[in-house]
């Protein structure tokens, strides 16, 4: 890596301005620690500009002295991209300013650093719905989202960041200013060049602002608790449901009983909402944009057919605004539970949601006989075919012996997810973690493709090195 001299670093902080720059070890350390401590990071300094312009002037001074640069938003990313190992770090946290709603064109104009739970705010201050949800929306920014291409729990209906992304505006790798923030629905004038940036995981350039897409507020919301037979019956179930409620499934959460015993055991408040335990639930949430109760009327209409096929083994529907927020906090805490159950070897893939049973059991038994013990929490965004195959270690087994299984364990769940055609990485990106484990997934040509565009935008590398693309 080339050491940015004293007299670049100079440079670099007059450029981010007086409050813009630190090298404090305490203002430092937030900003060098990944959420789950999977990544400890250093850097010389760290840049907060406020303005597009201190970020233009901060690139084209990395450009001209090849000083390499990882940008940060919420720091919440799962893939490591936005932790750096000796570059400069640039965070977006300052450039939060909103610019602009348009509720008759269902638009709203944002920076790259406000937060995702802010932008749903500012949307609903408009009466209009942003729907991009994570747990992590209070941390997460919009540059991120945007970068990282996030999913969540909404994506079955109102798609993934790239679908709520109309414009962007982002600086290049030489400092020059792409002024892309459109608020068009329809533009076909060659190549679409945001399409870019959203999911690059800041390896092309800077995202500094967004146009982003709005939708009208739901009226009502019905959320149900579905224990199932087996996930095949959760599959063929939200085929129904999204025939009776006409599309109208906005999450489906698919959920194992023994993630459901971590949750009630370890998370204060939480409590199963049916009398018996199940192996397969899933969290089902239907909008009705109507005053009528026809959407509340087709879920429980299919429930119903489906119970007396035996698909169906017992439900429960919220009736009140609390039950739902604890339905919702049970899945929203799967993830945090497994810690207080040892080490745990995680996985963000999917397949074809037909797929999802045939993964399942193929995965299940396949960890179970590497590493005999082991504890499968699979879990996660079922309506899109995406499974977060959480593995917690074998109860007695040390810790980091289970740990040191990483690399092997994640082998064998990638090769079944792609033998089945899928992915690697459903929503988290590949960041530093999996940057070399896709070139064994994805083909040689799509990989030139990939180094063709990074070299045409980033001929220096200096845009996060390492990151998606491995050296
Ligand atoms: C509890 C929890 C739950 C989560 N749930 C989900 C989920 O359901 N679905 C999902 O998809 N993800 C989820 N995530 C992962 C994470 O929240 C998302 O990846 C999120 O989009 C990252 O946003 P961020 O602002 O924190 O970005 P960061 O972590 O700061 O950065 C992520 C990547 O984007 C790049 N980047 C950041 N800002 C910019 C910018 N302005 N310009 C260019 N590049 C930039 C970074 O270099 C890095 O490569 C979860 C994380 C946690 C901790």
């Amino acid at each position: 890596m080339n050491q940015p001299s004293p007299e670049t670093l100079e440079r670099l902080k007059a450029a981010a301005g007086a409050n813009g720059f630190s090298t404090d070890p305490l203002v430092l350390a937030p900003h060098l620690r990944e959420w789950r401590d999977r990544y400890q990071g250093s850097t010389p300094l760290l840049l907060m500009p406020n303005s597009v312009e201190a970020v233009s002037q901060i690139m084209a001074i990395c450009n001209a002295s090849h000083t390499q640069v990882v940008p940060q938003g919420g720091n919440t990313g799962l893939a490591g991209g936005q932790i750096p190992t000796g570059e400069v770090l640039l965070s977006l946290k300052r450039m939060d300013r909103v610019r602009g709603v348009d509720a008759l064109n269902n638009t709203m104009t944002l920076e790259a650093g406000v937060t995702l739970a802010r932008a749903q705010a500012v949307a609903a201050e408009a009466g209009r719905l942003f729907p991009l949800s994570l747990a992590s929306e209070g941390s997460a920014m919009i540059g991120g989202v945007i970068s990282t291409n996030a999913g969540g729990t909404q994506v079955l209906r109102y798609g993934n960041a790239r679908a709520l992304v109309l414009g962007l505006e982002a600086v290049l790798p030489d400092g020059r200013i792409w002024e892309g923030l459109r608020s068009l629905r329809k533009d076909n004038t060659g190549y679409d060049l945001k399409q870019l940036f959203i999911g690059a995981e800041g390896t092309l350039g800077v995202i500094t602002a967004a146009v982003l897409a709005l939708y009208p507020r739901p009226r009502q919301l019905e959320t149900a608790f579905v224990a199932l037979k087996d996930p095949a019956a959760a599959i063929e179930l939200l085929t129904r449901l999204q025939g009776e409620t006409g599309g109208a499934v906005t999450a489906y959460e698919l959920m194992p009983a023994l993630g459901l015993d971590f949750v009630t055991r370890h998370i204060p408040g939480t409590r199963a909402p049916l009398a018996q335990r199940h192996a397969w639930s899933v969290l089902i949430e239907v909008s009705s944009f109507a005053q009528d109760l026809s959407a509340r009327a087709a879920l429980e209409r299919t429930l119903s057919s489906a119970s007396d096929e035996g698909m169906v083994l017992d439900a429960a529907i919220a009736e009140s605004e609390a039950q739902r927020a604890g339905i919702w906090r049970l899945r929203e805490a799967m993830s945090e539970a497994q810690k207080f159950e040892g080490g745990s070897l995680k996985h963000d893939i999917s397949v074809p949601v037909r797929a999802i049973p045939a993964f399942l059991a193929e995965a299940s038994a396949a960890v179970e006989a590497a590493i005999p013990g082991v504890r499968v929490v699979a879990f996660g965004h079922a309506g899109d075919g995406n499974v977060h195959f959480n593995l917690s270690q074998p109860v007695g087994l040390a810790r980091e012996a289970f740990l040191a299984e990483g690399p092997r364990i994640g082998r064998i769940v990638h090769d079944i997810a792609h033998a089945l055609g899928g992915s690697i990485s459903a929503e988290h990106g590949l960041g530093q973690m999996k940057a070399g484990e896709i070139l064994r997934y994805k083909s040689a040509v799509a990989m030139d493709m990939m180094r063709a565009v990074k070299r045409a935008l980033d001929p220096h590398g200096i845009m996060n090195p390492g990151k998606v693309l491995a050296p």
